[in-house]
């Protein structure tokens, strides 16, 4: 008779874990397997090590943990399981309890309670980094420590979150934002309220106006949300799921009442976690509703058409799937079906494109070392398809792209598709 387990493994949880039937069919499609080889880092072993947990033969010891860490939540293992095994659910459940039974200290829980408590539900704090960000960058005092080799002195993390800060180049979107954006052509087809999240509103702002742009162009009316929080996405794969609802709630409240068609989003991991409120707040009828009328901005665009003629871009491009479009969301056709209406743009196959490219959030800070060997393959990918720009849904996936692109030295311009749909659209007010 097993032990009974200090580890309170929620039922649904328990519930979920007996669909797996260890087929194996999942193992070919991780990319942690597909690297180390190592059953235990892959999707039927990290499932044998939760049911463990749950069923109290296990205990949550530091080399349990670690496979589960070294999960990157990118859920191509539900793509490829033939019984339906809803894995992010289970594993978020997972380190949720893994993070009651294995309290980190130290630098862990500093950084934890900086980024999850004080950092991301604020966003005025956030603001107010991203400003003093842009001010260093702007000064050239950024520049001025990276050639002096100042950086190189900084602890391995820090330099990894040094080397992957965005270009602020340009102002953010929601401070600048007109309330209502109107449809170009005419009177609106559809009435969207656009979710611009957190970080990616306040260093993407141009991505985010490409986007709106690019709404517009196909007639929807599109709002600008004010006091919208983070999604909580970060919070729910860390296992800070406390804090993320928090984030969910607060959401709900500021889209509540709206009177939209549709959410929109950009970002492939917001999106997946907005369309999951339902299910992280069961019982909350707003959540269901919320849910409902998520969409990631190439589902909206896919069903509908320009209202003028798009003008061409000539450019050779691939694209690279974020997983939780593809996996979170089962979204695979669309951002393409979109690209192709663009006259002259050329789009090549890059290999391997449903496979993670390592970002998952903060996993390249977490877990650089594996991060570094999955984003190496991907460049490799992207080097064989001889492509001009890359495109891509996710910022985290943009940033380690650019990253990727700059360390082998590879031109290749990282950018999100719909950037290149709005250098498309002919602005009709000439902007
Ligand atoms: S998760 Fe799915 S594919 Fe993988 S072993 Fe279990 S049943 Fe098979
Ligand atoms: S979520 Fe991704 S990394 Fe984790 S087990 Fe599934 S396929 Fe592997």
């Amino acid at each position: 008779m097993p032990a009974p387990s200090a580890f309170a493994f929620p039922d649904e949880a328990s519930e979920l874990l007996r669909s797996c039937v260890h087929c194996g069919l999942c193992l070919g499609a991780c990319p942690t397997y597909r690297e180390n080889g190592n059953e235990n880092d892959s999707p039927r072993g990290r499932l044998y090590l939760m049911k463990g947990l749950a069923d109290g033969r296990l205990q949550p010891t530091g080399a349990v943990a670690g496979h589960l860490d070294l999960c990157l939540d990118c859920r191509a293992c539900e793509t490829a399981c033939p019984s339906g095994v809803h894995y992010g659910r289970i594993l978020e459940s997972t380190r949720e309890e893994l993070l009651r039974a294995r309290p980190p200290g130290g630098v862990g829980r500093f950084l934890r309670a900086l980024f999850f408590k004080q950092l991301f539900p604020h966003h005025e704090r956030l603001a107010l980094l991203v400003k003093a960000l842009g001010l260093l960058q702007r000064s050239g005092l950024r520049d001025f420590l990276r050639r002096s080799g100042a950086v190189e002195h900084l602890p391995q993390r820090l330099r990894d979150l040094e080397a992957m800060q965005p270009d602020l180049a340009e102002p953010p979107f929601r401070e600048h934002a007109p309330a209502v954006f109107p449809a170009f052509g005419g009177p609106p087809r559809l009435r969207v309220a656009f979710f611009s999240g957190c970080v990616m509103d306040l260093v993407m702002g141009g991505i985010h106006r490409a986007t709106v742009k690019a709404l517009q162009a196909h007639g929807c009316e599109v709002l600008s949300v004010p006091g919208q929080a983070c999604c909580g996405a970060l919070m729910f794969h860390a296992g800070e799921a406390e804090a993320g609802r928090s984030l969910a709630r607060r959401n709900l409240q500021m889209f509540e009442g709206l009177g939209v068609d549709a959410i929109v989003n950009n970002s492939a991991g917001c999106g997946s976690t907005l369309k999951e409120y339902a299910e992280l707040l069961p019982g909350d009828s707003r959540a269901k509703e919320f849910s409902a009328r998520v969409r990631d901005v190439s589902e909206l665009l896919a069903g509908l058409e320009p209202v003028a003629p798009l003008r061409p871009v000539p450019l050779t491009a691939c694209y690279d799937a974020p997983c939780h479009l593809l996996h979170g969301q089962k979204i695979s056709a669309q951002p393409l079906a979109v690209l192709r209406r663009i006259p002259e743009l050329k789009l090549v196959e890059l290999p391997d494109a449903d496979f993670c490219c390592g970002a998952a959030g903060i996993y390249n800070l977490t877990q650089p070392e594996m991060s570094w060997k999955i984003l190496a393959r991907k460049v490799e990918a992207l080097k064989q398809t001889g492509a001009q720009t890359v495109l891509t849904g996710n910022p985290g996936c943009i940033l380690q792209l650019r990253q990727g692109c700059r360390e082998a030295g590879l031109a290749c311009d990282v950018r999100h598709p719909m950037e290149l749909l709005a250098r498309a659209v002919v602005d009709p007010s000439g902007a």
